[in-house]
């Protein structure tokens, strides 16, 4: 469906299906926070996956052809591959996908694939064991997220990397990441760091932009935009000259792209977010578990719902103070 204020497609559906994690990345969940008094969400307040079943199938009338299993971290909740198969039986889903930090992917790959996983995005911002261990506020090293994207890739799964770049971190680790990837044939996607959440402390001083991580490629490869002027997509997309490898660029703070936003977010808790800054959401689990609900109203709740929206929080961020409180990345997964 359209929205008529603003014109923006339904096209995506992210499901965020924990909000824990077993890794505390300072960008999104810093262990200063997110320490073993935090109060994480019970099993119950998650949503089940027949209530998950039950949205979806109704996205699916509104125009979603693409669904994204994130978190929090999604490999924690038990059931997935079982959901994944459920979700694979709608005929109207183009694609599956899953975001993940890729430390429980390696045994889960063959299952997921064999499910009707169509695609997986993993995360890593760096080779080096000690800055990536700094990040992930866990010490965990690279070896095992690297042997597992050499899982997906001999399952034959389709697979791309995600790397979030803040100045001061793990900008020194772009050119590594980018020559490790390229030869990898894995396209690897560069996301400028982003204000979500309420803990990250994040600064513009913090941001290593898009245009930085394009000089720093530039000086050693030669690339080529490649022409997305008839996709949907938000990453801006590059070849390489001498290679079929290509990489990304997820611009969202330095050239925010709000009028091509396609994508509704179901949070852990069951809340609909159209934003990934937003502060408050449409409390699908209530209406889902009230006694006076009937399926039939659904419909028109979500499509009114996605009508009104008229989000544009990072065209906006350079011109407002954005001081309200928003939803934690852990709960919608990005
Ligand atoms: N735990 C999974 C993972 O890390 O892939 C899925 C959830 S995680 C919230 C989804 C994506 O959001 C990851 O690629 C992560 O790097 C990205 N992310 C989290 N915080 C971010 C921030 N402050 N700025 C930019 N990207 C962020
Ligand atoms: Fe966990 Fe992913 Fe957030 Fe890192 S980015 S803390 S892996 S949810
Ligand atoms: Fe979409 Fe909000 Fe990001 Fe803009 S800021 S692209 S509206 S999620």
């Amino acid at each position: 469906m359209i929205n008529d204020k603003i014109g923006r497609r339904l096209t995506d559906l992210r499901i965020s299906l924990t909000d824990q994690c077993n890794l505390r990345c300072a960008y999104c969940m810093p262990k200063e926070i997110f320490g073993p008094n935090y109060p994480f969400l019970k099993r119950n307040e998650w949503l089940h996956f027949e209530e998950l079943d039950v949205l979806v199938k109704t996205f699916l009338h509104l125009g979603v052809k693409k669904i994204r299993l994130t978190g929090g971290e999604p490999l924690l909740r038990p059931g997935i591959v079982n959901f994944v198969e459920r979700l694979k039986d709608h005929h109207n889903v183009e694609e599956i996908t899953l975001t993940t930090n890729a430390l429980r992917l390696a045994k889960e790959v063959q299952a997921l694939k064999a499910a009707g996983l169509s695609r997986v995005t993993v995360s890593l911002d760096a080779l080096d064991p000690k800055i990536l261990g700094e990040i992930n506020g866990r010490g965990k090293s690279p070896d095992i997220v690297l042997n597992a994207i050499d899982a997906a890739l001999n399952v034959g799964l389709s697979i791309k990397v995600n790397m979030v770049v803040q100045k001061g971190v793990n900008e020194g680790e772009v050119l590594p990441m980018a020559r490790y990837f390229k030869d990898l044939g894995v396209p690897l996607r560069f996301i400028e760091y982003m204000d979500v959440g309420n803990h990250n402390g994040w600064k513009m001083a913090k941001v290593f932009s898009a245009d930085e991580i394009l000089k720093e490629i530039q000086a050693e490869f030669e690339i080529e935009p490649i022409d997305l002027s008839s996709s949907a997509e938000v990453a801006k997309r590059y070849r390489y000259k001498d290679h079929t490898s290509e990489f990304g660029l997820i611009t969202s703070v330095t050239q925010p792209f709000c009028g091509g936003c396609t994508r509704a977010r179901i949070s852990a808790d069951g809340k609909l977010y159209t934003c990934l800054f937003a502060s408050t959401g449409l409390d699908l689990r209530k209406i889902l578990r009230s006694e006076k609900y009937h399926k039939d109203q659904l419909l028109s709740i979500l499509s009114k719902h996605w009508g009104h929206r008229d989000d544009r929080y990072s065209e906006l961020r350079a011109v407002t103070k954005n001081a309200q409180e928003k939803v934690e990345m852990s709960y919608i997964g990005g």
